[in-house]
């Protein structure tokens, strides 16, 4: 049988708190200084010698045997990883060897130390959900300059072998565009983008996307260039930071989802009338409705043929004319108001999130683990994988975010437990 190393890393040599106790016990030594050996006598009538060996008066057990660091060190490896361990927290280790009987000063401090440097429970230690950093908002400048493109998908495949929505949101007056797509090609996205946004509402000056290869790629970049539009990306470990477009997809989702009944393959047809809801209802951030906000008076909806409101049932060709040329005067002021009122509750918004901030800051040399899954680690070992990916060593960073980071050799893996950063 192959023998097994034990790592020990305290040399069993080491002076012992428990020596001055035990000569003083044994044949009462005590050093020479006045106050050392008054302070030793107080504190040896907690000990007691029991056939040689140092016990510690207790008030949860009758007495503790002391552990000199060298059998401290092997106390918390065993009850920690040894064959009946459990990668306990540090409390509930310095407490288990305690129950078992043993002692030594600063026990929970050993513990915890012995903790942070398992190796193991790094990798399968909690995933962190609380933010690093404060809520960066948004707030496009002036309508239709930003968009955010998302999609939303796979369905079932409808007519015309649609499978995917395109949907764009503008920032600043939350007005929303989707196409169905029966591919997720480049150019199908650069179709939309031409068709559904440039030519109805302008050249915008920024658009928002995540990191999927549709959005990604040269082909993608050179469209955008070619009209001078900023394209700007979402981090992978962050796809949700465009929050907004996700919201949206969401709201699409959910209007779409109680329509369809058992004919889930017509939901392409019922997207119009999503989409209308949408434009039509006012949003909480502006308090008005996408409709309003970009063309200065709200749109004639079913219920007011139904049951004929005033404008219907008063409709004059001329009034009506005035009334809108006097509506779209005041457009600007009803997109001020809407701006202001959008700040508000944006810093509402981030006063909320910013309340559950934990700051984690990174320097060049760190070394850090990664996230698993998100990269495609591990995934065949579905939920036994660990929470985390190799040790790596940050290379570049700005304030609390990790831009970078590369791998370590298998020879330069510490030998004693890295940190969690
Ligand atoms: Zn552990």
């Amino acid at each position: 049988m192959k023998p097994r190393v034990m790592e020990i890393s305290i040399d069993p040599g080491t002076p012992s708190w428990t020596n001055p106790i035990l000569s003083f016990l044994r044949d009462g030594t005590v050093p020479k200084d006045r106050q050392e050996a008054m302070k030793l006598r107080r504190k040896a009538s907690r000990y007691t010698l029991v056939d040689g060996i140092l016990y510690k008066r207790s008030f949860s057990l009758p007495l503790l045997w002391c552990l000199n660091p060298y059998e401290a060190e092997y106390a918390l490896r065993e009850v920690h990883e040894g064959v009946c361990g459990s990668h306990m927290g540090a409390r509930t280790l310095a407490h288990k060897v305690l129950r078992q009987g043993y002692y030594w000063p600063n026990m929970y401090k050993d513990a915890t130390h012995f903790v942070q440097r398992c190796l193991k429970c790094q990798f399968f230690a909690h995933l962190t959900h609380q933010p690093a950093e404060e809520l960066t908002t948004l707030v496009a400048p002036w309508p239709f300059a930003q968009w955010g493109l998302d999609l939303l998908g796979p369905f079932v495949k409808g007519v015309g072998g649609v499978t995917h929505v395109i949907v764009g949101v503008d920032y600043f007056i939350k007005w929303v565009e989707a196409r169905p797509l029966s591919s997720l090609t480049s150019k199908k996205i650069e179709d939309f983008v031409f068709g559904s946004i440039i030519c109805r509402y302008g050249i915008p000056n920024q658009i928002v996307a995540d990191n999927g290869p549709q959005f990604n790629c040269t082909s993608f970049r050179d469209f955008c260039s070619s009209y001078g539009i900023k394209l700007q990306f979402t981090s992978v470990y962050h796809p949700e930071s465009n929050g907004m477009v996700e919201s949206v997809s969401k709201c699409i989702l959910e209007g779409i989802k109680p329509r369809l009944e058992q004919h889930k393959a017509k939901w392409a047809d019922k997207l119009n009338n999503v989409l209308w809801a949408y434009r039509t209802t006012s949003r909480t951030a502006t308090g008005e409705t996408p409709y309003h906000l970009a063309f200065g008076t709200e749109a004639v909806i079913p219920i007011e043929i139904g049951v004929p409101s005033f404008r219907v049932t008063h409709f004059d060709e001329g009034r009506n004319g005035q009334l809108l040329r006097e509506n779209l005067d005041l457009l600007d002021d009803l997109r001020e108001e809407a701006r202001l009122r959008t700040l508000v509750y944006k810093q509402k918004i981030a006063n909320f999130y910013n309340k559950r901030v934990r700051p984690r800051s990174f320097k060049v040399g760190d070394l850090v683990l990664r996230k698993a899954g998100l990269t495609g680690f591990e995934t065949r070992f579905g939920k036994l994988a660990p929470n985390w990916e190799a040790p790596t060593l940050s290379l570049k960073c700005h304030t609390q975010v990790l831009i970078s980071c590369g791998t370590l050799k298998a020879n330069e893996f510490p030998e004693s437990g890295i940190s969690i950063t």
